[in-house]
């Protein structure tokens, strides 16, 4: 696991070196909510999205989620998040798991300008809109704050 960027043994993150990042996450893409993958939640998560879409918790929990190893959010057949609305629009944008608030500052993605850069030829948003100061991403990395919706 990594311990980025707590660990002060950790070389500095490129994005130091760059005044922050630039994202912005564009409307009408969705393109990493159609990937197959693992949305993670917590019993919170899914929670918060029952209030928000109106539905009683133990409902959301049997409609929308599955556990494999933890409580994660089902996919479609066709890999999709089962958030997404047939407009393509997240349906619990404003309460999104931590998972998808934090992206694309993701570790994996934030290795080096490399990786930042590989993720940019799958994601519109990246390199694009408001920058990020490097404060403000190490607080977002360690889940205290979220970047903006569009
Ligand atoms: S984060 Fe990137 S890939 Fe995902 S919906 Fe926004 S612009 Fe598209
Ligand atoms: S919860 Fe919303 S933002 Fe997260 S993957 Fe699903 S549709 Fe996308």
């Amino acid at each position: 696991m990594s311990t980025y960027p707590d660990d002060e043994q950790a070389p500095e993150p490129f994005y130091y070196r760059e005044d922050g990042l630039c994202f912005s996450c564009q409307p009408n893409c969705a393109a990493c909510c159609k990937i197959p993958g693992r949305v993670e939640i917590t019993d919170e998560d899914a929670a918060r999205m029952a209030k928000h879409i109106g539905v009683k918790t133990d409902v959301f929990r049997k409609k929308y989620t599955r556990i494999k190893d933890q409580l994660l959010l089902k996919e479609r057949e066709d890999g999709s998040c089962v958030m997404l609305d047939k407009n393509d629009r997240c349906m619990v944008y404003a309460v999104r798991p931590p998972q998808c608030r934090t992206y694309p500052f993701w570790d994996e993605i934030l290795a080096n300008d490399f990786t930042w850069l590989l993720e940019k030829g799958f994601c519109p948003g990246i390199d694009v809109g408001k920058n990020y100061s490097p404060e403000e991403i190490d607080a977002i990395r360690k889940n205290q704050n979220q970047t903006e919706g569009y």
